[in-house]
């Protein structure tokens, strides 16, 4: 992996972009990327859960309000039974996969993972999107066993493709302060690439509002394109700001406004142009946001969640329903379409509201 030049002309040329071009310039430019890649007139989105498997952790993110320290009264380890009864009730309102992610907890033994994923394929078989890029480091870290190792482990016990959980800023300076103790950046991007060259297709996410500089936003964008330039294993690019009220030490930052979201999400679609979807964070900004970022450069409205504990701890909870996001869609001009993880398109039976 190589360093970003923020000197460079192609730096400095997305760094104007994004702060000086006028707004709806910024949306028509993403939206021509959007139809160069898309030219059909379909949004696609998919129903999954969010199955958060521990919420005991011991990152100590500054921005989380989800976690609970070991031995705290309210921390949990869901049973393999409890999280096949949640996949069996997205599956039954259409659901094709699950989200699987978890605090770092240093009481479960690598073991359980791998047994868990066997007992899903097993008995409540369904796609397993799960254990960001900060797990798997963290396994490899508390197990003593190299990054690959970990990810053709957790495959070949059943894990399908990894989530873009924990990228947060891709910049050291950025994570040093508020999730130190978490993966940096070069080890993050090395397990999606690793994953990537083990045949695994994965998300890359921005989570922003964390105090970062403009040109740390735009390195994040350069570092994942320039992984993806390597793999081309990333299907999907995701950015939302920080949810800041009932985290531990960020509730005084400012919440980002709607069209910092919109800049950042058309500026997105611009650099990454290698990745082919970019979703709309309707979970953070809310609907009407959300359609117009379909003009921003999305082409996905993401997923009717059945739970998302991480953001709705923070407070965030706009929830909707199947009949509604496929109003949304067609209300903004698309034809709305259900898709799998790797975005291939599923034909949806009749409605499950
Ligand atoms: S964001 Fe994840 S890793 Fe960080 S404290 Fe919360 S649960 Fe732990």
């Amino acid at each position: 992996m190589t360093g970003v030049d923020r000197s460079s002309s192609a730096f400095r040329e997305a760094l104007e972009l994004y702060q000086r071009t006028p707004l709806l310039e910024l949306a028509r430019l993403a939206d021509e990327k959007r139809w160069e890649q898309h030219p059909e007139n379909v949004v696609t989105y998919i129903i999954d859960r969010n199955i958060n498997y521990t919420n005991v952790c011991v990152a100590d993110c500054g921005f989380c309000a989800f976690y609970r320290r070991p031995k705290h009264d309210e921390g949990y380890v869901l049973s393999f039974e409890e999280i096949g009864r949640k996949i069996d009730e997205c599956i039954e309102i259409g659901g094709v996969q699950i989200l699987i992610q978890g605090g770092h907890n240093p009481y479960i033994p690598f073991g359980w993972y791998l047994e868990l994923l066997r007992y899903i394929k097993t008995h409540h078989p369904i796609h397993v999107h799960g254990f960001s890029p900060s797990e798997i480091v963290f396994f490899s870290e508390r197990f003593g066993l190299d990054v690959a190792q970990v990810i053709r482990e957790l495959h070949s016990a059943g894990l399908d493709s990894i989530p873009g959980g924990g990228g947060e800023i891709l910049v050291d300076a950025v994570r040093r302060r508020v999730s130190r103790k978490k993966a940096m950046t070069d080890d993050w991007l090395a397990v999606q690439a690793e994953a990537h060259r083990q045949g695994m297709r994965s998300s890359v996410t921005m989570m922003y509002g964390l105090g970062e500089t403009p040109e740390d936003r735009i390195e994040h964008l350069f570092r994942i394109r320039e992984v993806q330039a390597e793999t081309g294993g990333f299907t999907a690019f995701i950015c939302w700001p920080l949810q800041p009220e009932g985290t531990p030490t960020m509730s005084h930052m400012p919440k980002a406004d709607s069209l910092s979201y919109l800049r950042l999400l058309a500026v997105g679609r611009i650099v990454l142009d290698n990745v082919p979807n970019h979703q709309a964070s309707w979970v953070t900004m809310g609907h009407k946001i959300g359609q117009v970022a379909l003009r921003f450069g999305a082409n996905d409205y993401g997923s009717l969640m059945m739970e998302e504990n991480v953001v709705s701890a923070a407070g965030t909870t706009y929830r909707t329903t199947l009949a509604e996001i496929e109003r949304l869609i067609t209300d903004a001009g698309f034809e709305a379409r259900r898709r799998q993880q790797d975005y291939t398109l599923i034909d949806a039976p009749a409605f499950v509201a």
